[in-house]
């Protein structure tokens, strides 16, 4: 059974508006003031609750104002690919640098969050916004569009989560543009929260989908079971992974995914961390740690898996260690293929759990 395809259908949707209109797209004649007020007043740096506090009421209540982009900084997104330092940071633009009319801008750009100074985070794409703009962006910025997946693997952990967001959700905005109730065409908010359908008046939320993933290793804890995709890197082994069936909860669904992919019994299962990731579409990545029980007998589903092997803590220690060291050989390596055994770039939440295990 193809899981991927089957679970992926069945998809579960974690936030599934049925919110009636309550919630106000950008009003240019509309103040900010409590936002306006709360920034100045504070000055230096807020707090996670109040932070979140003032993002709540951009979205929920007083939208998107031209002040408030103002006081933000934009990561700008050209073709799916984010722009970028050298160093592989943001490179964080002011609204005036991109040099466009307020109402172009929010029709394509989206509220990321807000950093710890009190400045908010916009994600924003310019390729509606003139042949020049790519140019003008570069010449202001001094910083260059980068493959986005290349983006996930050398970003800071929070930046990469930033970016991930605001590829997710775009994507969402591009595929969700009507109504799924009534066929009509829906409407983005200022925020890029939500869509509202004006004629029904229901309210849709960008969805996600649950992904178990999970680092196997025998009872004797010497050994840790990797497997790889045909779509995998050459030489590339990483974590079992699938969708997270309807109806199952999480441990259900790494027994099931064990069982079907590589025909081992599952022991016990520990959540470790999880992480949003936006390929192909947007999913919540949760990983964990799993013990089988290592006697039976490997019994690979082919069509899921071009192989599965034990390899020793050893073997995946030098790997995890060179990929640490060397982090853009890895990622050429990825590129161009590779005879070598390798596991997951950093980046990926299997990189985390397989640094997790051999640290523990
Ligand atoms: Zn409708």
């Amino acid at each position: 059974m193809n899981s991927r395809n089957v679970c992926h259908s069945l998809a579960v949707a974690l936030r599934f508006g049925t919110t009636k209109l309550n919630r106000s797209g950008w009003n240019p004649s509309r103040r900010c003031n409590s936002i306006s007020s709360m920034s100045g007043q504070l000055g230096g740096q807020l707090s996670y609750v109040q932070r979140m506090k003032m993002l709540q009421n951009l979205r929920e209540k007083t939208g998107i104002t031209e002040e408030v982009i103002r006081k933000g900084k934009c990561l700008v997104y050209y073709k799916g690919d984010p722009l970028l330092t050298e160093n592989f940071s943001i490179a964080w633009m002011d609204f005036d640098d991109l040099q466009v009319e307020p109402k172009l801008f929010l029709e394509n750009a989206m509220l990321l969050g807000m950093a710890e100074r009190g400045e908010f985070q916009f994600a924003v794409q310019i390729v509606g916004f003139g042949k020049e703009s790519k140019q003008a962006v570069l010449s202001k910025s001094q910083g260059s569009f980068t493959d986005f997946r290349l983006s996930l693997m050398m970003m800071p952990t929070y930046e990469a989560s930033l970016a991930s967001k605001a590829k997710a959700i775009f994507n969402w905005h591009r595929r969700n543009t009507h109504c799924a109730k009534c066929g009509s065409p829906s409407v983005r908010n200022s925020t890029a929260s939500c869509r509202t359908c004006h004629k029904c008046e229901e309210v849709w939320y960008p969805t996600l989908s649950p992904v178990g993933i999970v680092l196997v290793a025998d009872t004797t804890k010497s050994n840790l079971l990797l497997v790889r995709q045909g779509r995998h890197p050459k030489g590339m082994y990483s974590c079992i992974a699938g969708y997270v069936d309807s109806g199952e909860t999480l441990e259900e669904g790494i027994r099931r995914e064990v069982a079907e992919e590589v025909g081992l019994t599952v022991l016990s299962v520990d959540y470790k961390a999880s992480q949003h990731w936006s390929f192909p579409t947007s999913n919540l990545m949760i990983g964990c740690h799993a013990i089988v029980n290592g006697n039976e007998t490997l019994d690979v589903d082919t069509s899921e898996l071009e192989d599965a092997r034990w390899f020793s803590v050893e073997e995946v220690r030098r790997s995890l260690d060179s990929i640490k060291t060397n982090p853009l050989e890895t990622m050429s390596a990825i590129k161009e293929g590779t005879d070598q055994f390798f596991v997951p770039p950093r980046g990926t939440l299997a990189h985390s759990l397989i640094d997790a295990w051999l640290s523990g």
